[in-house]
């Protein structure tokens, strides 16, 4: 991971302005209207319960000392410990985390798992450190945060460019700071720390089975089936491999750079093994293309993996595909949606087709408090169930109340929030 000179901010200048909190609370208020709630459960869920901001010296390379900007909300508690990753972004912001942890937390409520939502975030650029002071960082910020987090009160994992020697960091910081070996503090750790089989691979395995049900659902077949897929990291390159061996077309892969599309299929083993450790390709192609004109391309089914809003109304009109799998957190912006819906473009929501990874977390911290651990066929058995079992939840809710897949799925995540928060006494409703 020693780190080129790209610049994320310059490199991913394709989504609008970020709006994800104001998008969270909208759709929470049209959610809460639905289900009749009074208005305090609204009032009560469109912020974090708790938000702490964390300044972080680290000593650099060069012998200076730098400080970054660090973020934990915690978005609510009534159901369990919080949950959910830490991102390293130069676009991080105190908004943006509390979006992502109200997410989480109905992420946690669609799947039934006994968490509030979590998000973490450092404004920093991973790519322009060196790994030494990537460790640094990382166990800076969880001297910062110690106080608020740990295995039975608020349980860290990666997000967008953490990994799992991230993890292991910070997992070994922490145990320092507590004097005892505390695997369920944090997950997506490494298998030797104790990390879950199955968990690396998780979220796109759970995106996977998402479209599965889709095809069910539309009497569609797998194979030739046309994909595109915007992000080839953890999630969008794991996806593109599963794809590709089930005989689907994936036409359209796209990593911070640019795009590459190709109507008769991409080879994805040869693009995999070229990429670099921030899963950029597109850079060694001539051919390639911007990710906006990638997004536009023809196919059946759009991907979006990779960061929030680039779906938005000035795009939304020009898309070709017919279904949408939101693989990232925050892809379409609501006017987007709208667009969409009109088209009649059916669009999976993110808090649905992402879950694979906080599920398989959950998994990974059972083992932890249980110090035993499962086969991989186990945990991809458990996590198809689950994933199922979900989707089949929010497609009857869009049913029953006539709604887009996106609000059901916030009126299901809702609805174990505020019945948590009822019987604690917190809310009446
Ligand atoms: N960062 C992932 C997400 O947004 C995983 C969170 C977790 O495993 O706790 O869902």
């Amino acid at each position: 991971m020693a780190i080129d000179s790209l610049d994320l901010k310059k490199s991913e200048g394709l989504m609008e302005k970020d709006n994800s909190l104001t998008e969270f609370q909208e759709t929470l208020r049209e959610a809460a209207g639905i289900l009749n709630y009074p208005p305090q459960v609204f009032e009560f869920l469109k912020k974090p319960m708790r938000f702490l901001e964390v300044s972080i010296p680290v000593r650099m390379d060069n012998g200076k000392t730098e400080i970054f900007q660090g973020y934990r909300a915690q978005h609510n508690d009534a159901s369990g410990p919080t949950k959910g990753g830490i991102r390293f972004h130069p676009d991080v912001t105190p908004e943006e985390v509390k979006a992502l942890a109200g997410w989480m937390s109905l992420k946690c409520g669609i799947t039934g798992l006994p968490y509030g939502g979590a998000k973490g975030g450092i404004v920093c650029d991973p790519r322009k450190m060196s790994l030494d002071e990537l460790e640094r960082l990382s166990r800076g910020y969880v001297r910062a945060v110690s106080q608020i987090v740990g295995p039975t009160k608020d349980i860290p994992a990666p997000d967008m460019y953490t990994n799992s020697q991230i993890m292991a960091w910070m997992l070994d910081e922490y145990d320092h700071i507590r004097e005892f070996d505390s695997p369920g503090f944090i997950t997506g750790k490494p298998i030797a720390l104790g990390g879950s089989k199955g968990r690396e691979t998780a979220t796109s395995k759970g995106v996977l089975y998402t479209l599965e049900m889709v095809c069910e659902l539309k009497k569609l077949s797998l194979k030739n089936l046309r994909v595109i897929i915007q992000g080839f990291g953890n999630v969008g390159s794991y996806l593109a491999k599963y794809l590709y061996d089930l005989g689907a077309k994936v036409v359209g892969i796209s990593d911070v750079l640019g795009g590459l599309y190709d109507e008769n299929g991409l080879d994805i083993p040869y693009l995999l093994e070229n990429r670099d450790s921030f899963g950029i390709v597109s850079n060694r192609f001539k051919n390639s293309i911007t990710n906006q004109k990638l997004l536009e391309k023809e196919c059946d089914v759009l991907i979006p993996a990779a960061i929030s809003g680039v779906i938005h109304k000035q795009n939304a009109s020009s898309l070709s595909c017919s279904i949408i799998i939101e693989a990232a957190n925050g892809p379409t912006t609501k006017e987007a949606l709208k667009i969409l819906d009109e088209r009649e473009i059916l669009v999976v929501p993110d808090i649905l087709a992402n879950s694979g990874g906080v599920i398989v977390s959950y998994f990974e911290w059972c083992q932890n408090n249980q110090g035993y651990y499962w086969t991989e066929d186990t945990v991809d058995e458990r996590l198809k169930e689950k994933i199922i079992e979900s989707f089949l939840n929010v497609f009857n809710t869009s049913k029953q109340h006539g709604v887009n897949l996106k609000i059901a799925a916030y009126i299901e995540g809702i609805q174990k929030l505020a019945e948590a928060s009822r019987l604690r006494g917190w809310l009446k409703c």
